[in-house]
């Protein structure tokens, strides 16, 4: 892709409303665009990380078993009427249409996926069974200050389980927290898992909190694995850690990535939703809830790995794979031997499934370099009069300070390794 021809470029100047470092980068580096606070537009760079973000969480989640469905994000009144959450949900967006109609924007789908899951359900041979969506969600918060760590209209993946046994939910609950584990560390976030309240219908739900100093949550932690959120936490910083019994409680500032729930009855109660058991007798279904928001992820990813010039993409989500810098010479004939170079290698790299993003801007060197560095893209290559007189690439990952030459032959072959070298962005120290 030629960044001549993107849409969406990067700006000099940070939005002066930008309260976070996510929001700031992003909307710098021409990732995303802001319509109001909480909702934003994604340009082609922001689109591109999100779907990364969104299909390793597909994958996963198909790896779960789940099967994979869209539903609407327009919800009649009465399905909460069923459940009682009408005035419940205090962040539900509420309209009103033709005939005094009432509806909802989905804030989340229990209401439409449990009376969904019941029309198909029709033995307890046909459980269990998980479906999952990837979808935008609309939440009326409050205070949508954090760029893309709080939306009003936010990307969620949301996935329901049904159950017949009390075990074979908690196999699944427990195999959906490796999964959970999985998206994370590829995303280059390093995730405890946390006991949070779960409500009235089970001790625990389990919260996927990512430590960072510019998080609106609290956790309190043992270097043994054990996590409480501080609205429910049992303990307090410098206590004795009630699992392992020898560390020492921490606090911690963090951002909430996913987060799992046992819903027991709650909603297939609500709608009535049994089957017939082997023995005819009716079984009531036992139901799970697990969510990840895709945009949050996306923002907290530029929270954890950025620096004074930029954000640094971990290789799995980043926009492009590489980003080529050509830079001009007053000579034509070297001129066109760098754009065959720069047309050659593109082609090559294509061939092998490699990403690059062509900065063929006629910009001074300077400018195309903290552009690079802004947009983060975890591999830089420069062909100039000097590296082609090497016969040579110039090559720089965006975590180091130092570049190197690479010789023209070798190139595509080094960057093939590159690109699945495990990345020291996402390996858990
Ligand atoms: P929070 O406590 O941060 O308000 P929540 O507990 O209400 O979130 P869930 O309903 O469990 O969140 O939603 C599942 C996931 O969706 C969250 O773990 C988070 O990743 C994401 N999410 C929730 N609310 C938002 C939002 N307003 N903007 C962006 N992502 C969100
Ligand atoms: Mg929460």
């Amino acid at each position: 892709m030629r960044y001549s021809t993107l849409f969406g470029k990067t700006n000099k100047t940070a939005p002066h409303d930008a309260e976070s470092v996510n929001a700031r980068l992003l909307v710098q580096a021409g990732f995303v665009n802001q319509l109001m606070a909480g909702v934003y537009t994604y340009l082609p760079l922001g689109l591109r990380v999100l779907n990364k973000i969104q299909n390793i969480i597909r994958k996963e989640m198909n790896g779960l078993g789940a099967s994979e469905i869209y539903m609407p994000a327009l919800h009649p009144k009465d399905l909460y009427d069923t459940t009682g959450r009408w005035d419940q949900i205090d962040v539900l967006f509420k309209l009103t249409g033709s005939g005094e109609k009432e509806y909802a924007l989905g804030s989340t789908h229990e209401e439409v996926v449990t009376p969904l899951v019941q029309q198909y359900v029709r033995s307890y041979k046909d459980l269990p069974l998980a479906v999952f969506q990837i979808q935008d969600k609309f939440r009326n918060e409050a205070r949508a200050k954090s760029g893309l760590l709080r939306g009003r209209e936010f990307s969620m993946k949301d996935l329901y389980s049904f159950h017949l046994t009390e075990e074979d939910f908690q196999q699944f609950y427990e195999k959906s927290k490796q999964s959970y584990l999985n998206v994370f560390q590829t995303c280059g976030l390093d995730a405890m898992i946390v006991e949070a309240s779960g409500g009235v219908f089970s001790k625990f739900s389990h919260e996927f909190q990512v430590a960072t100093e510019h998080g609106e949550d609290l956790v309190y932690h043992c270097k043994c694995g054990f996590a409480q959120n501080r609205e429910i936490a049992e303990v307090k910083a410098g206590d004795t850690c009630p699992s392992c019994g020898k560390g020492t409680i921490k606090e911690t500032k963090t951002i909430e990535v996913g987060n799992i729930f046992p819903l027991k009855t709650k909603f297939t109660g609500a709608f009535d939703f049994k089957v017939q058991g082997p023995d005819n007798a009716l079984v009531d279904i036992l139901m799970g809830c697990y969510g990840i928001g895709p945009s949050r992820v996306m923002g907290t990813i530029v929270e954890i790995h950025n620096d004074e010039r930029g954000m640094l993409w971990p290789k799995a989500v980043a926009p492009f794979d590489v980003h080529l810098v050509t830079i001009g010479s007053k000579d034509d004939s070297v001129n066109e031997q760098i754009e065959s170079s720069a047309e050659s290698l593109i082609e090559e790299l294509k061939q092998q499934g490699t990403e690059v993003l062509w900065d063929d801007r006629e910009t001074r060197p300077g400018e195309k370099f903290a552009d690079a560095d802004l947009i983060g893209i975890p591999l830089r290559l420069v062909i100039s009069e000097k590296t082609l007189a090497e016969g040579s690439f110039e090559w720089k990952p965006r975590q180091e300070t130092e570049s190197r030459l690479v010789k023209l032959e070798d190139v595509i072959e080094e960057v093939k390794v590159w690109c699945t070298t495990p990345d020291r962005l996402t390996s858990q120290e």
